[in-house]
Parts: structure tokens; C-alpha cells; sequence
């Protein structure tokens, strides 16, 4: 399957890792939009929550590692943003669901 974020996971694509577990890799985003731009990616291939029925388990797991990363790097004192932007109008670019954390700097809202 010709996945940029399936040959990131097994490793014949090179990536900033900062986090890794039996079910999620995250890594830092190659054009960061903040001081803290990570993507975190469940290991099963689908590419949107639309498509996740059946591997319910793995959002979970995806949201339980950001839990944990934010933990250890104490993210939620100031603060962070969760983004998963999906289809054509929410400008997804890797068709392989991936939650993107941002931190480091001050969020407005209603996004661009
Ligand atoms: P999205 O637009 O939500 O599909 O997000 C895809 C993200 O992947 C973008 O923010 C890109 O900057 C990022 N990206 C693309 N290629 C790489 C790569 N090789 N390593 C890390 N991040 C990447
Ligand atoms: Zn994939």
C-alpha cells in the first residue's frame, strides 16, 4: 500500500519519533505549525474516522498515548489543540487517520 505514514511506521521512511507503543507511533510534523506540531498514528492503516469502523480500538489507543504524552511532557499546564482534519474541506493530506497535538503557543478560535 503506497501509505507515506504505513512506511513511516515500518521504519523504511525516517521519522522524528517521540513516542512509540504496541499500537501508536507519534512524531514530530515535518512542517511544524507550532513549537509543538507531533502526530500521533494508530499502527492499523485507515484513513479517516469515517473508515475506522471495525478498529474502534485503535482511536482509543491513539487517544490514550496523546493522554499519556501530554502527561509526561506537561502540555496540559498551558494548554494544547487536537486537530484531525478529514477530507477535501478539512485539507487532510495523509490519507491514514493521524491526530495532530499542538502546543507551545497561544490558539485562536474559530480556526482559519
Ligand atoms: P493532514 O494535512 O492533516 O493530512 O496532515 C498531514 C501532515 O503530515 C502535514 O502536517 C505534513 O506536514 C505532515 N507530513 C508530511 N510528510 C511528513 C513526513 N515525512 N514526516 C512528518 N510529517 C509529515
Ligand atoms: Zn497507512
Amino acid at each position: 500500500m503506497d501509505c507515506l505514514f504505513c512506511k513511516i511506521i515500518d521504519g523504511s521512511i525516517p521519522s522524528d519519533l517521540v513516542y512509540e507503543d504496541e499500537n501508536v507511533l507519534a512524531f514530530r510534523d515535518i512542517n511544524p505549525t507550532s513549537p509543538i506540531h507531533i502526530l500521533f498514528v494508530p499502527k492499523v492503516h485507515f484513513a479517516s474516522l469515517s473508515e475506522s469502523h471495525g478498529k474502534e480500538d485503535a482511536l482509543l489507543d491513539v487517544f490514550k498515548a496523546i493522554r499519556a504524552y501530554v502527561a509526561k511532557e506537561e502540555l496540559d499546564k498551558a494548554g494544547y489543540r487536537l486537530v484531525i482534519n478529514a477530507g477535501e474541506h478539512g485539507q487532510q493530506t495523509v490519507d491514514h487517520l493521524h491526530v495532530h497535538l499542538l502546543a507551545g503557543r497561544q490558539f485562536t478560535w474559530p480556526a482559519g
